[in-house]
């Protein structure tokens, strides 16, 4: 029975929380020599976003750290209704968690304003010790997972198992589809939409927070606890 399971979030960063992706705007903005074909390897499927992401931050100095983040800091628009989509969640008790392919130089500055607990943020980490910018993987993919993610989104929702969890995601890309299939409700907008639709999965489009707290509360209307 659904309504004996506690739900838990799980939403996606760039292009959900953020209007558009982050890292294809660090590269389009700094530019670094050698970005673009390997770009275009990850975006053909030739190579994982692991490896890709990996390879284009190798190509910048570590001295950029700053001018990094505060580019970033200066572009990312957040999606409207998102603060109060929190609020909505913290007064009912429903944990929320972040589960982005962003690294956590620019994903945690930005994510500052919400209070969002640090334990509850996973992304990918940064190294800068080294003269280039080296990513590290702390949230590799579990044995079940083959597609090498780098953060890896359905390892992390296995951790919530689903004879406990009302399990929902929230998500823009083809890289939350895997979660998307585990999920038991689907907030999708842009190239997830699509692939829900190709494949016929069940998904409630959105494109603000807004919309996604109405439905909340719609739910809550159907189903008082
Ligand atoms: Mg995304
Ligand atoms: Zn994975």
């Amino acid at each position: 029975m659904s309504h004996s399971l506690k739900p838990v979030v799980f939403c996606d960063f760039d292009g959900t929380i953020t209007v558009s992706d982050n890292i294809v705007a660090i590269m389009k903005h700094f530019k670094p020599e050698g970005y673009e074909p390997i770009m275009e390897r990850i975006l053909s499927g030739e190579i994982s976003i692991h490896e890709g992401v990996g390879a284009m931050f190798a190509l910048m100095p570590s001295t950029s750290r700053q001018e990094i983040t505060d580019f970033v800091l200066g572009q990312a628009g957040i999606r409207e209704g998102f603060a109060e989509f929190l609020q909505h969640l913290r007064d009912r008790d429903i944990p929320f968690y972040v589960t982005s392919g962003g690294i956590d130089f620019f994903v945690e500055p930005l994510l500052a304003p919400f209070n969002i607990p640090s334990d509850h943020i996973f992304c990918n980490g940064s190294d800068f010790s080294g003269s280039n910018i080296r990513i590290t993987w702390p949230h590799p993919c579990d044995e079940h997972c083959a597609n090498d993610c780098g953060m890896c989104k359905t390892t992390v929702m296995r951790s919530f198992p689903a004879d406990q969890y009302e399990r929902i995601l929230i998500g823009d890309s083809l890289t939350d589809f895997e979660a998307a299939k585990l999920a038991d409700r689907i907030y999708s907008r842009s190239h997830l939409t699509e692939k829900c639709i190709e494949l016929g999965v069940p998904h409630i489009p959105f494109e603000t927070f807004i919309q996604i707290t109405e439905d909340f509360i719609r739910r809550e209307g159907a189903n008082p606890s």
